[in-house]
């Protein structure tokens, strides 16, 4: 699988895939990684990407010109990904389904973001990863690429780990403990250390109820529903 990342801030990117899983997913050619800055591609003068807003209001906007001449360099294969905090929300389905392509492409917006018609004629999709406004599309292109390949076969050390996360399921994941058993005075849950892995997977699956009704009431909800139809 290969990412291409549209930007004219690479180096904020670049950095990201410089140690841990990622580096390891690079290294041993599960993905590829890209850059294409639209600077390059900028016919003006001085390199421009950005100009004034039509029809007024406060910033600047990134201009149509050097986005469709570095969009239009890109072969049919790639799935061309705009991000802004008014597209949809990306989810786990969305890192899963995306996952399944070949190349992905994402485009980050700086100023008071992209000329609309760019996002027309180019784009396959619109995601945004939550309700705020960043400075730029660099952090959101990170976030969805790195919940997209730990999707991708191989990328995990152990593919089970992937199993049991939050939003593989409607429940939000069971609290992990790790050593030593008790730590300043407090304990790891007894059943957890005991090896009874029934008692274990029941106690997780009602500490998972737990924690999503606390933290995620709407996802509980549509737990409920699915475990209903499943009877
Ligand atoms: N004027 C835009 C608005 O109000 O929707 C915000 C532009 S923001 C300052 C600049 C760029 O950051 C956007 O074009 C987008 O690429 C990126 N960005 C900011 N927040 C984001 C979010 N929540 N999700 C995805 N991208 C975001």
């Amino acid at each position: 699988m290969r990412f291409t990342y549209v930007t004219i801030f690479s180096n904020l990117i670049e950095g990201y895939f410089q140690d841990s899983i990622l580096k390891r997913g690079i290294e041993s050619g599960k993905f590829s990684v890209g850059y294409l800055n639209p600077r390059d591609f900028s016919t003006s003068k001085h390199h421009k990407v950005d100009d004034t807003a039509a029809g007024g209001g406060a910033g600047m906007v990134m201009t149509p010109q050097p986005l469709f001449d570095t969009l239009k360099t890109l072969d049919d294969d790639a799935h061309i990904i705009f991000v802004a905090p008014v597209g949809k929300q990306f989810t786990q389905n969305d890192a899963k389904r995306l996952a399944t392509k070949s190349h992905v492409v994402f485009v980050s917006g700086r100023y008071e973001g992209i000329d609309e018609r760019v996002v027309e004629r180019f784009g396959d999709e619109v995601f945004s990863i939550g309700d705020y406004v960043l400075t730029g599309g660099e952090l959101p292109s990170l976030v969805m690429t790195d919940a997209i390949v730990r999707n991708i076969d191989g990328v995990l050390g152990n593919s089970e780990s992937l199993e049991y996360e939050s939003f593989e399921t409607p429940l939000l994941e069971a609290p992990s403990f790790g050593k030593p058993p008790a730590y300043e005075n407090m304990r790891v849950p007894s059943e957890y250390l005991k090896g009874n892995h029934s008692k274990i997977r029941a106690l997780k699956s009602s500490l998972s109820e737990c924690k999503t009704k606390y933290f995620r009431p709407e996802q509980l909800q549509k737990h409920k529903i699915r475990t209903s139809y499943e009877k």
